[in-house]
């Protein structure tokens, strides 16, 4: 059996999101599970964060998946229906949508529903992606108003770009601007993603929406998952399936982009970017083998990648190498991979068998 694998920490996940309520302590939480549960599964995710007060996902096959399981509590699609079809089993299956673009309003005063959606009008307090501008808000307010197909309260939502850089003034500015929209409306409100929830107190609301600080990790810029007293969700390791020993001036890999400084040994560990590893990880990306902190050297390729020994000299054929996880930040890893940990814990494949812990 392929020994690339995933633990995820279900007492991780909970401690992770006892800190997201102790951060926002007067805040609801709407707890993003997205993408799969950013990758650790969904229905693992949803069921081992049962207190949260809402799931969000992204769109309506995930809302299902949860409603076929059998889960009760409310859910928020965030972005929306995009066809007729969506809105009317989000009405039939008492799934909440964000409202961001007039034709999701046009779709809601044309269609009769088995029973009125709750939904949350999206504001775009500066992000430009998604949501009404601040001058387009109450007109778009008033028409979900006078839909029948509108549950009576309709919340206020929108998001923030730059709360990962906790020195970026512009999340005041959005602050400032989203609080502009709708002021005498007694609506229940939701800014904060988890830089907001840790590093914007201000950005509270009735609602919070944390996502990457459940996993555990830190989402500001060059900040770790720790510092914020967060615990690793997911831990992927794998074996080292063979250890090599190559002369001063051998060439590791493909493209022989790295060449050994002296006589050394080097081990080739079972994962690569065929289950998900980033093929951008640079020489010198760490590992742990057998615990102990080594460096990825040479090009990663689609089933193995090849680590710098000479800092494990015990090491052999078939000790565990921990890529990321617990005792190896996974934001690390991204650092020396140009990308960020969201994108390496939504990206394993189908491949890597997944366990918990
Ligand atoms: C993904 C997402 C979140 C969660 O963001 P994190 O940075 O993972 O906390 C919150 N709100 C919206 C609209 C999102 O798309």
């Amino acid at each position: 059996m392929r020994a690339a694998k995933a633990t995820i920490d279900l007492q991780a996940l909970r401690h992770n999101l006892s800190r997201a309520r102790e951060a926002a302590p007067s805040s609801r939480l709407m707890t993003v599970i997205k993408a799969n549960g950013y990758g650790h599964g969904l229905l693992r995710v949803a069921r081992a964060l049962a207190d949260a007060d809402a799931y969000a996902v992204a769109c309506l096959e995930e809302a299902m998946e949860l409603r076929e399981a059998g889960i009760a509590t409310p859910i928020i699609l965030l972005e929306g229906f995009v066809d007729v079809s969506e809105l009317l089993l989000a009405s039939r299956h008492e799934i909440e949508a964000v409202v961001h673009h007039p034709v999701q309003i046009e779709m809601l005063e044309r269609t009769p529903l088995p029973r009125p959606v709750r939904v949350w009008l999206k504001v775009d307090s500066g992000m430009h992606r998604l949501g009404f501008a601040p001058a387009a808000a109450t007109a778009a307010w008033r028409r979900l108003m006078g839909c029948a197909g509108v549950a009576a309260r309709i919340g206020l939502v929108t998001h923030l770009a730059n709360a990962d850089d906790r020195r970026d003034p512009y999340t005041l500015t959005q602050l400032e601007t989203f609080r502009s929209v709708l002021p005498e409306v007694d609506a229940e409100r939701s800014i904060a993603n988890s830089a907001g929830i840790l590093g914007w107190p201000q950005t509270h609301s009735e609602w919070v929406r944390p996502g990457i600080m459940l996993y555990g990790v830190s989402p500001f810029v060059d900040g770790r998952g720790e510092q914020e007293g967060l615990i690793p969700v997911m831990t992927c390791d794998t074996r080292l399936i063979a250890v090599n020993h190559y002369r001063k001036g051998d060439a590791v890999g493909y493209g022989g982009s790295w060449i050994c400084p002296e006589d050394m040994r080097v081990g080739v560990a079972a994962i690569g970017y065929g289950d998900g590893y980033p093929r951008h990880a640079a020489s010198g990306t760490p590992v742990l083998v057998n615990g102990r902190r080594a460096s990825l050297v040479g090009r990663v390729s689609m089933d193995m990648i090849t680590i710098d020994l000479r800092s494990v000299p015990e090491a052999q054929v078939g000790d565990p190498v921990v890529l990321w996880g617990k005792g190896l930040p996974v934001e690390e890893v991204a650092q020396h991979s140009s990308t960020i940990a969201y994108e390496l814990l939504c990206g394993l494949t189908q491949r890597v068998k997944f366990v918990e812990a």
